[in-house]
C-alpha cells in the first residue's frame, strides 16, 4: 500500500513544474488523460510486485515519452529514397512552388471560385482550368473531378449505364488499390463487353461486338504492364472511325497522360493528350498527380457535348474537386505554357530529368559521410548502380538509370533491421531491399544535408 501512496495524484502532478510545463506544450486535456493511463498502468505494476517508490520517480518521463508518440503527426514528411519517383503510397507528385503557393492563398482567403468578377454572377469552378486544358490538349472542354478513377466512373455512367462498353480483353487492367476496370464497369451500371483475346484484338472484333444496346467503345492505357510477342490492337484513329459509325463515342483512358513528349526528359516517348485528342477519341482521361506533377486529380477532356453531359451527371457533384486542390492544378497547368522551364520548375519533371552523372556525385560525397554515421551501428556503405523507375503505372517496363548507397551488415536480417530503424526516424527515411543490401536511391534526394541530418539522430547502438 505504502507504494501506491508514493504515485502522485493527478491535481499534485499539475501544479509540479513538469506537469505544468507538459500542460503547455500538449494542452491540460491530454496531459490529464495520459497521466490516468500510466498512473493505471504503474499501480498495475506495484501490484505485480513493482517498487512504488521508484514507478513514482518514473512518472513523468513516462508521461512526457507517451504525448511526444502521440503528437508525432501521422501524415509527416518522409525521405523517399525508393527509387520510385511516383510513388503512390509515398503522395505521388510533389508540387511546383507556384502550385503551392496558390493552394496556400486558397486555403487563407476568400477566393473567386464560383463567383464571376466580371458580371458578379455566378461561375462555374472548373472555368479556372478548363481554358487551360483546352489551350493545352486541343480539345473542346473539359472538366475535372477527384482523381482519374473518378473520371473513368463518371464518363462510364454518363455513357453507359444500362448499356454496354466494348474494351478489348488486352486492356481489362487492374491498377493499385484495387481499380480494376470490370468492377469499375458494374458500379458505373455499364455492362461489359469484351472483345478479342489477350494479345490480340482486331477491328472486326469491335464491329461484331456492336449492336443497339452499345454505349461507348473504351481504349485503356494498359498503364502497368506490357504485353509483347505476337501482339495486335487496334489504333485509336481506326477505333474512332469504328465508334464514330456506330454512333457512339470512343473514351481513352490515358492513366497517367503526359501534357508533352517526354522524349525531352530521357524517358519514353507516349502518347500525349493532345496527341490522343487528335486521333480522334471524343474523350480522354487523364490523372493530375502522375507524369502531370499536380495535384491529385482526374481531367476529361474532348468533345463539348459529351462533356456537358458528364457535367449534367449528378454524380458530378459527388466528385467534383475543392478550392486547394483547383487553385495547385491551375497553377501548375500555367506552367505547361512554358514549356523550355518546366523541368526546373515542376519538380517531378526536374527529378525524372535528373542527369545519371549528378546523381553519382552526390552518391561519391555521401558515401563517406554516411558511413561515418551507420559504422558504430555495424554497416557499411557502398555506392553502387541502380535503376529508379517512374511508378504510379507510368511507363511500366522502363528504368532510368541512378546510383544508390548500398548498405550491408552482419546477418541475413540485417537489411530488414536497419530499413526498420530508418522508418523510425522523426523524418523516415524509405529505401528498398535489394540482393542482401538496404539501397537508398539518391535520385529523389535533393540536398545532402536532409539525409545527414536525420541518419544524425539515429539512437546510439
Ligand atoms: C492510374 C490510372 C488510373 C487511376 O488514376 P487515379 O488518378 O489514381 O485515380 C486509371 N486508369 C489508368 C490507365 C491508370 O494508369
Amino acid at each position: 500500500m505504502e507504494g501506491f501512496r508514493a504515485l502522485p495524484s493527478i491535481d499534485r502532478f499539475l501544479q509540479s513544474d513538469p506537469g505544468r510545463a507538459l500542460a503547455e506544450v500538449h494542452g491540460r486535456a491530454r496531459v490529464v488523460s495520459t497521466l490516468r493511463t500510466e498512473l493505471s498502468r504503474a499501480r498495475g505494476e506495484i501490484r505485480a510486485g513493482g517498487d512504488g517508490v521508484a514507478l513514482a520517480r518514473e512518472i513523468d518521463g513516462r508521461v512526457a515519452a507517451a504525448l511526444a508518440a502521440g503528437a508525432v503527426p501521422g501524415l509527416r514528411p518522409v525521405l523517399n529514397l525508393s527509387g520510385t519517383v511516383l510513388h503512390t503510397n509515398l503522395g505521388r507528385a510533389l508540387l511546383a512552388d507556384e502550385a503551392i503557393a496558390a493552394a496556400c492563398a486558397a486555403m487563407a482567403h476568400p477566393l473567386a471560385l464560383e463567383f464571376d468578377l466580371d458580371d458578379g454572377g455566378r461561375g462555374r469552378r472548373d472555368d479556372h482550368v478548363a481554358g487551360l486544358l483546352r489551350e493545352l490538349t486541343g480539345a473542346e472542354d473539359a472538366l475535372v473531378v477527384n482523381n482519374n478513377a473518378a473520371a473513368v466512373l463518371l464518363a462510364l455512367n454518363t455513357f453507359g449505364q444500362g448499356r454496354e462498353a466494348v474494351v478489348s480483353r488486352g486492356e481489362l487492367i487492374e491498377i493499385g488499390g484495387a481499380f480494376r476496370m470490370p468492377e469499375i464497369m458494374e458500379r458505373a451500371g455499364t455492362r461489359l463487353v469484351e472483345v478479342g483475346t489477350t494479345n490480340r484484338t482486331h477491328a472486326r472484333d469491335y464491329q461484331a461486338a456492336l449492336g443497339p444496346d452499345t454505349g461507348l467503345l473504351l481504349k485503356v492505357h494498359t498503364s502497368n504492364y506490357r504485353i509483347e510477342g505476337f501482339t495486335a490492337d487496334v489504333p485509336a484513329p481506326e477505333l474512332a472511325a469504328i465508334a464514330r459509325g456506330a454512333g457512339v463515342p470512343l473514351l481513352n483512358d490515358l492513366g497517367s497522360g503526359s501534357l508533352l513528349d517526354l522524349s525531352a526528359f530521357g524517358l519514353r516517348r507516349e502518347p500525349t493528350v493532345r496527341e490522343a485528342v487528335a486521333e480522334g477519341a471524343d474523350l480522354v482521361t487523364f490523372s493530375g498527380d502522375k507524369l502531370l506533377g499536380g495535384a491529385q486529380a482526374g481531367f476529361i477532356v474532348g468533345r463539348r457535348a459529351l462533356v456537358e453531359a458528364i457535367d449534367r451527371n449528378p454524380l458530378r457533384r459527388a466528385l467534383r474537386l475543392d478550392k486547394i486542390r483547383l487553385a495547385a492544378l491551375e497553377a501548375t497547368l500555367r506552367l505547361y505554357r512554358d514549356p523550355d522551364r518546366l523541368a526546373q520548375r515542376v519538380p517531378t519533371l526536374r527529378l525524372l530529368a535528373r542527369p545519371r552523372d549528378d546523381i553519382a556525385a552526390q552518391a561519391a560525397r555521401l558515401a563517406p559521410q554516411v558511413e561515418a554515421l551507420l559504422s558504430a551501428h555495424g554497416y557499411t556503405v557502398a555506392v553502387c548502380d541502380c535503376d529508379s523507375q517512374v511508378g504510379s503505372g507510368a511507363l511500366p517496363v522502363d528504368t532510368i538509370a541512378s546510383t544508390g548507397l548500398r548498405i550491408t551488415g552482419a546477418g541475413g536480417d540485417a537489411p530488414d533491421r536497419l530499413a526498420a530503424c530508418l522508418r523510425a526516424l522523426p523524418v523516415p527515411v524509405i529505401g528498398r531491399i535489394r540482393d542482401g543490401a538496404l539501397l537508398l536511391d539518391l535520385r529523389c534526394l535533393d540536398d545532402d544535408e536532409s539525409l545527414l541530418s536525420t541518419l544524425a539522430e539515429l539512437p546510439a547502438p
